[in-house]
């Protein structure tokens, strides 16, 4: 066996128990599996410092020097163990708050040492608080020590006393033996070449002890390159599979009863030239997509993304092909992120059928076992013709007579497997998939979650739309912006107040939003007001909205669950309160709210005084621009790299260990992985060939990752 494949067990210092916790914790089995457990830091330990080099705290220093004398200081709990430590031109004041006896059993005065640490300030001045002692002679030479790597660990795994420098010892223990070891290559030679990468070897033993930093550099953008030209891989060859694989029906253009009769009688307004693009776009994948085995009536099926900004007008365009399913005979599903947009999709669907004779049904996690069951029949009866709702319709238990087109509205982390289980909603041929969001999706994320997807976008507003006008606004002008909701609600206008409710949890961002209400109530006695939040029953949110929306109430207080797709084109102001608290992209979905009629609408940040300076740039972009394509470029700017939505994996085929999809160079390293994957699959779709054998092999291992890929393909 092979040295990489062998159980950590067996390796010098781990042992039984340590190998159960790195399993238990860290899913780590093997030599290999613990070599690509990667740093997620690195300190500097190539150079020593002289203690007036020391110019920032909790930055790490390693020094050359000498305790001159210990002391105890303090009383009770607040005793501690201090040291005078120096470098022979200046002193530091070394800390230790707990573990005294063995500090002072251990460390010899007056005898040279090399201090390793994080400075801290006290008393306005630098010291260390347990600082690492070690004996020069106890270290390889500063040079060789180069780049100090740290590992995550869990709690569990601390306590058990396998931290970050334990798991440090083992791998370099593991990485003395790596030059006799051979190690199989993941990428070809070619590639290596091509793209001047390290091979997998010096890519290991650097990404873990680099000697400088252009070796760490050099070791991370392999493994970048090599995570993302798989995820890119995967995806490739998974979209080649279903192109050949995955029947689903053909439409025929002759059948067009509903949607002709909905054109000539119902349509309340002329599509955008851009909204009739995007429609002969989506018409022509279902009519003349290729054949599979010369069956005709069986074709590949549809996976497409309609791209375009909040109020583009993309609802009308999903309802359109949902009547186009239904006049082939088929059923139609769209699902929508949460129950409100579900609702009024529901609704705003059902006012624009009219009496067409075209049945939809609402199908949301609330809806009650009887009426459930009675929506069930009708969809396993072909009663109901178009079903609207939120994930509860994608569940096992809600089967279709003939479901013919599903349509996802605003999910932006729905990835390849997650649709790849709507096929299962036919069972004699897969139902042809639309995924529809509004810009902005950094690119870099539409390339993983998205990448097997063509793309249709629409890329004009509905005319006569006035760019909404956005003022930022610090507590002064409260008065001046209580002036504008008033002069628009004389005007026949309505106004949304939204308050940042990011965390469920947080006490202080209820009490804010119960606040504000009633503030509101009694500034605007004399107007009706409705409130939204999370908390609420649902049934007691819709009606709140409906009270909003069918112009009962004036003003619409509430948290982000107004965030995505909520349409009430009367209303004309959009207070949005601690602004600061919000990202770009969803500062852009809430303006998104207004403007979507044809009368000037508001949008008001509202702010404290004082503000971070990326903050000061996210209120500036948002009142220079109303473009989501501009707005998600600087959205990438100003968060930089590491910065990510909790959710930002969910979708990807599988989990990034290394790579940022927010960062511009690991940006750049993905536009290489795909460009070179592309190729490859050109040449050689399902990896036959010799020369991609070992692609073929590697990717197995990814396969079996998280997902059932054996099932899918
Ligand atoms: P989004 O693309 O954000 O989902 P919607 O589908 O909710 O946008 O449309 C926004 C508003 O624009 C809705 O009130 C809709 O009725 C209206 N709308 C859509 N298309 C047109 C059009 N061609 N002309 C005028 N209004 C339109
Ligand atoms: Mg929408």
């Amino acid at each position: 066996m092979d040295y990489l494949s062998q159980n950590i067990m067996y390796i010098g210092g781990v042992g039984t128990k340590r190998a159960a916790l790195l399993e238990s914790e860290l899913k780590i089995r093997t030599v290999e599996d613990l070599l690509c457990h990667f740093p997620y830091k690195y300190i500097d330990r190539s150079r020593f410092y002289f203690l007036n080099e020391i110019a920032d705290v909790n930055t790490f220093y390693q020094i050359k020097g000498k305790i001159l004398r210990f002391e105890k200081k303090g009383e009770g709990n607040k005793s501690r163990l201090t040291a005078i430590f120096t470098d022979g031109q200046q002193t530091v004041e070394l800390v230790w708050f707990k573990g005294a006896k063995y500090v002072i059993d251990k460390i010899k005065t007056n005898t040279e040492y090399v201090l390793f640490g994080q400075a801290t300030t006290f008393n306005g001045k630098y010291s260390f608080a347990h600082p690492e002692l070690e004996l020069p002679t106890a270290l390889p030479p500063a040079e060789q020590l180069g780049l100090q790597p740290y590992y995550n660990t869990s709690e569990k795994m601390k306590t058990n006393f396998l931290n970050s420098k334990a798991l440090q010892k083992i791998i370099f223990s593991i990485i003395q033996d790596l030059p006799h070891t051979t190690i199989s290559e993941t990428l070809s030679d070619a590639l290596l070449e091509k793209y001047r990468l390290l091979g997998r070897k010096d890519a290991l033993i650097n990404i873990h002890f680099p000697i400088n930093e252009q070796l760490k550099h050099q070791a991370l953008r392999r493994f970048k390159f090599e995570e993302l030209f798989y995820m890119q891989l995967l995806i490739g060859t998974f979209v080649g599979w279903r192109n050949n694989h995955i029947n689903s029906f053909r439409f025929n253009p002759q059948k067009n009863f509903y949607t002709n009769k909905f054109f000539k009688q119902y349509l309340p307004f002329t599509l955008t030239n851009e909204q009739l693009k995007v429609l002969k776009e989506i018409k022509n994948d279902l009519i003349f997509g290729e054949s599979l085995e010369n069956n005709s009536t069986q074709m590949a099926q549809m996976n497409r993304l309609l791209q375009g900004d909040v109020g583009s007008g993309k609802t009308i365009v999903a309802l359109i092909i949902m009547l186009l399913a239904v006049d082939n005979g088929f059923q139609a599903a769209l699902m929508a992120p949460t129950e409100i947009l579900a609702i009024q999709h529901f609704n705003s669907i059902t006012a624009l059928l009219g009496d067409l004779g075209v049945k939809a049904a609402l199908l949301t996690g609330s809806t009650k076992t009887k009426e459930r069951a009675v929506i069930h029949s009708g969809l396993m009866d072909g009663e109901i013709n178009i079903l609207i709702g939120t994930h509860a319709l994608i569940e096992d238990t809600v089967k279709f007579k003939n479901a013919g087109m599903i349509i996802i509205d605003e999910q932006h982390r729905f990835g390849v497997q997650q649709r790849a289980q709507l096929w299962k909603k036919n069972e004699f041929a897969a139902p042809h998939v639309l995924v529809m969001t509004a810009t902005p999706i950094p690119r870099t994320l539409a390339m993983t979650v998205y990448g097997d997807l063509k793309v249709s976008s629409i890329r004009e507003l509905p005319a006569g739309r006035i760019p909404i006008i956005t003022q930022h606004c610090f507590e002064s002008k409260r008065p001046q912006v209580n002036q504008l909701i008033y002069n628009e609600i004389l005007k026949g206008r309505q106004a949304y107040i939204v308050y940042p409710l990011i965390e469920e949890s947080e006490k202080v961002d209820w009490k804010a939003l119960q606040v504000g209400y009633e503030y509101i109530c009694k500034t605007f006695t004399q107007f009706k007001i409705s409130m939204v939040h999370g908390k609420m029953k649902p049934a007691e949110k819709e009606e709140q909205m409906q009270k909003f929306a069918a112009g009962e109430t004036q003003i619409m207080v509430a948290t982000t669950v107004i965030e995505v797709g909520v349409n009430v084109p009367n209303a004309s102001v959009m207070i949005i309160e601690d602004a600061d608290r919000f990202g770009l992209s969803q500062l852009h979905q809430l303006r998104g709210r207004v403007g979507r009629g044809s009368e000037q609408s508001y949008c008001i940040l509202m702010t404290k005084y004082e503000l971070a300076k990326t903050t000061r740039e996210r209120m500036a972009t948002m009142v220079r621009t109303n473009d989501g394509f501009e707005i998600a470029e600087a959205d990438m700017r100003l968060r930089g790299p590491g910065d990510i939505e909790g959710t930002q994996q969910s979708g990807l085929p599988f989990a990034l260990q290394l790579t940022s999809l927010n960062d511009a160079n690991d940006q750049r390293i993905l536009d290489e992985a795909n460009k070179v994957v592309k190729e490859i699959l050109q040449g050689d779709p399902t990896l036959s060939n010799v020369e991609n054998q070992v692609f073929k092999n590697n990717l197995k291992k990814y396969k079996n990752d998280d997902i059932d890929w054996g099932k899918i393909s």
